[in-house]
């Protein structure tokens, strides 16, 4: 997070860094005890994480719906959410105006590779000459690298996420209660997530299925957030994440090769301004940082 912060100062404030801070709360003695163990482990690790009161809560969010035996809500400080989309329009607009040339929708159909250095990325109807080759490429990292030899572990969760109109009461911060969590949306509505209405569960459905599970969704919140009583669907858009077989970040040079690099995360958003300065240093000049020992490639070339 601090990592975005120092990123959004670099982009003159560039809004699509929304702070404030993030609330969860817990039913049932399993669950409740899970997330006291969450916050102490965060706290523990110097993270701003602590229990506020209902009252509290409800004070920073007028429109939630707290259930009464609720007592304990987890209050994380620095959390934010982030518009994705503006975010990487800016940083493209940024690495433009330094020099760089931004090519859109060019597919990288193969790496032409000599001596464990890669030479060039071969596109349709040519090549392009790299000194250095970073492969972001999502959930296409295992299918992308296996013809180059490797083997990495990067499976496909899907998810859906629904959309709502404007409720009567704007959220400001991200909420995870039981069932679902929502935030609110660069439109004004609300952004639904669920964690069991997802990965399979939404891979597996049909059109009708996948419109069935953000209904639901919208159901779940409005039960958690009143105000979102007379919200309706606007959208709702399935996605897919890559998901390393460990479950950990895998970022760093490519085994066996001298000057080719990957990111293979399911916390792109989170990690991305982290990883980036990570990797650029690393990568530009030559300055490995231990912080990425344990998320190292080769990991899985052992
Ligand atoms: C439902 C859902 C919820 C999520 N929630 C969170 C969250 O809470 N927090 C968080 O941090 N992240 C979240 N994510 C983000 C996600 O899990 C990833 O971490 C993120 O998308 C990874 O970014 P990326 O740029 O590495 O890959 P992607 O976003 O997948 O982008 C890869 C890009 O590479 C392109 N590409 C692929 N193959 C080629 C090729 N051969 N040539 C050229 N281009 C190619 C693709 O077209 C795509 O544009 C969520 C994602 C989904 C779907």
């Amino acid at each position: 997070m601090a990592a975005h912060r120092e990123l959004a100062r670099e982009l003159g404030g560039d809004v699509a860094y929304h702070d404030g801070g993030s609330l969860e709360w817990a039913e049932g003695d399993d669950k409740l005890a899970e997330l006291r163990a969450r916050v102490k482990r965060l706290a523990g690790r110097g993270y701003a994480a602590t229990f506020i009161t209902r009252e509290r809560a409800l004070g920073l969010e007028p429109g939630l719906g707290v259930p009464d035996h609720v007592r304990e809500v987890a209050f994380y400080a620095d959390d934010a959410w982030l518009d994705a989309p503006r975010l990487v329009r800016t940083l493209l607009d940024a690495a433009a105006l330094k020099g760089a040339e931004v090519r859109s929708n060019v597919a990288v159909r193969s790496l032409r590779v000599e001596n464990g250095r890669v030479e060039a990325l071969a596109i349709d109807g040519g090549e392009i000459v790299a000194k250095a080759v970073l492969v972001c490429v999502g959930p296409a990292t295992k299918a992308f690298l296996e013809p180059l030899g490797v083997t990495m572990p990067v499976g496909r969760v899907f998810g859906l996420l629904a959309v709502t109109s404007r409720p009567a009461t704007a959220l400001g911060r991200v909420v995870h209660a039981p069932g679902v969590h929502l935030r609110g949306d660069v439109g004004g509505g609300l952004m639904l997530g669920a964690d069991d209405l997802d990965g399979p569960v939404v891979e597996h459905a049909s059109a009708a299925g996948r419109a069935e599970i953000a209904a639901q969704m919208l159901e779940r919140a409005r039960r958690v957030y009143p105000s979102a009583r007379d919200v309706t669907l606007v959208e709702h858009r399935v996605g897919v994440r890559p998901m390393p077989s460990d479950r950990h970040t895998i970022a760093g040079r490519i085994p066996g090769f001298e000057n080719a690099w990957m990111i293979a995360t399911h916390s792109g958003v989170t990690l991305g301004p982290l990883l980036g300065r990570l990797l650029a240093d690393e990568i530009v000049r030559g300055a490995p940082s231990a912080t990425l020992a344990p998320f190292r490639p080769d990991r899985f070339a052992r």
